[in-house]
């Protein structure tokens, strides 16, 4: 590797979230004796004489070569969120999407089938649903958490089983343990796309999964100004999807990878606030007279509650509400009277971010399919950030005086 004295990773499991966010993948000594990563803005890296390019080729020499397959700040991102995660590798795309994609395109054959929890991220499933199905794959959802009708849609052609913990908007909380065994046993392999827990709440990958994906967009990135996504895992089922990704071409510039780099030195304080802040506004909500019913797992209310405690540190920024009697117009107005959270969609940025599913996400479905997808003209998804509790609890309570 680049880093041949990456501080950190020698005892990965010894250091705490935080120090390992902070060090890990990182060179002790770097060029120009800088404590950050330099950015190598660049597209191609070049040869001293034609011996080299072979000792390249032959792996005598680990170093670039061109910009598609690899970037130095690139390797130190992915090598601080393996170690984060507590997996042996980590594969960086230029989106969520694109990781999820890239993941499946290298594993999936024509003939082969993949079973996901229905709760999923919509573009996700879409992509199985519209697009890997053109190229024979079978795709089936089944509700979430209904672990007998995942194992019931399991078939000797499955390859995948898909799922989220939590999941987004309502969230679901599945058992990680479960879900893998049933991968196992199965011959399945099992992805969790641990996006919302972030691995500072769950580390799915000690629970047995096959695959981690984060779209770092959110948590990860944690700022609201980058895009980027991550899978990681076994080395060993990664190496096609690294060598996709190469031609693909979905990969970060160097100055998205230090921006991300940059972002997950303060993932442990970040979490630290955004599930004291996401706990503080539901506790607050649900005592609140205008608010029908607030979906945390960190509330005792919540149906997967026990099962939350029992495998998570905490439980995240994103909180999701119902006002009481209102119709998609009175609904809207709460949204339109808050002064902190910006109106708009993503999440796990130090800004919160507030909006109606209904409008954001749901706009051109029929009542029909938007009852399927359970998401009602009364419901908001309230992403908390960074700031003070106090601050968004004074802006929440205000917003539900004023829209009455
Ligand atoms: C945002 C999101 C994605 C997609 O990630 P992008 O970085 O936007 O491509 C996938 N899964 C979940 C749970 C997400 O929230």
């Amino acid at each position: 590797m680049l880093n041949p004295d990456v501080s950190g990773s020698a005892h990965p499991a010894a250091l705490g979230p935080s120090t390992t966010a902070v060090h890990a993948g990182e060179a002790r000594q770097k060029p120009g004796f800088s404590i950050t990563d330099p950015i190598f803005a660049s597209s191609t890296y070049t040869f001293r004489d034609t011996q080299s390019i072979i000792d390249f080729i032959e792996q005598k020499q680990p170093r670039e070569e061109y910009g598609r397959y690899g970037n130095p700040g690139e390797r130190v991102v992915e090598d601080k969120l393996a170690a984060i995660e507590g997996g042996e590798s980590g594969v960086l795309f230029a989106s969520g999407m694109a990781a999820l994609v890239g993941l499946l395109m290298a594993h999936l054959n024509a003939g082969e089938e993949i079973v996901f929890f229905d709760e999923c991220y919509h573009r996700s499933r879409e992509f199985c649903r519209k697009h890997l199905t053109r190229f024979g794959v079978t795709f089936r959802e089944v509700p979430t958490c209904d672990y007998a009708a995942m194992e019931a849609a399991i078939t000797p052609r499955t390859k995948f089983i898909v799922s989220e913990s939590p999941t987004n908007p309502h969230l679901s909380v599945v058992d990680i343990g479960r879900f893998a065994e049933i991968g196992r046993r199965h011959g399945v392999l099992s992805l969790i796309d641990a996006t919302l827990c972030t691995p500072y709440n769950l580390r799915p990958l000690e629970s047995g999964v096959d695959f981690v994906l984060h779209s770092a967009t959110k948590y990860l990135g944690g700022h609201n100004d980058l895009l980027a996504g991550v899978v990681i895992g076994g080395q060993e089922k990664l190496e096609p999807v690294r060598h996709l990704r190469g031609i693909m071409g979905g990969v970060n510039s160097p100055h998205n990878a230090y921006l991300l780099e940059r972002g997950l030195k303060t993932l442990a304080l970040r979490m630290e606030r955004h599930n004291a802040n996401g706990l503080a506004v539901a506790q607050f909500l649900e005592s609140h007279p205008r608010v029908e019913r607030v979906l945390y797992p960190g509330l005792e209310s919540h149906p997967y509650h026990a099962l939350a405690v029992r495998t998570m540190r905490g439980f995240g920024g994103l909180v999701t509400f119902f006002v009481k009697d209102a119709d998609w117009r009175q609904t809207a107005r709460v949204i339109d009277s808050v002064k902190i959270p910006r109106i708009g969609p993503s999440l796990g940025g130090v800004e919160s971010l507030i909006e109606q599913p209904l409008v954001m996400s749901y706009w051109n479905y029929s009542p029909t399919e938007r009852a399927t997808f359970r998401i009602p003209d009364n419901m908001i998804r309230l992403a908390c950030g960074i700031e003070d509790s106090a601050d968004l609890i004074a802006d929440l309570s205000a917003a539900l005086d004023c829209a009455r």
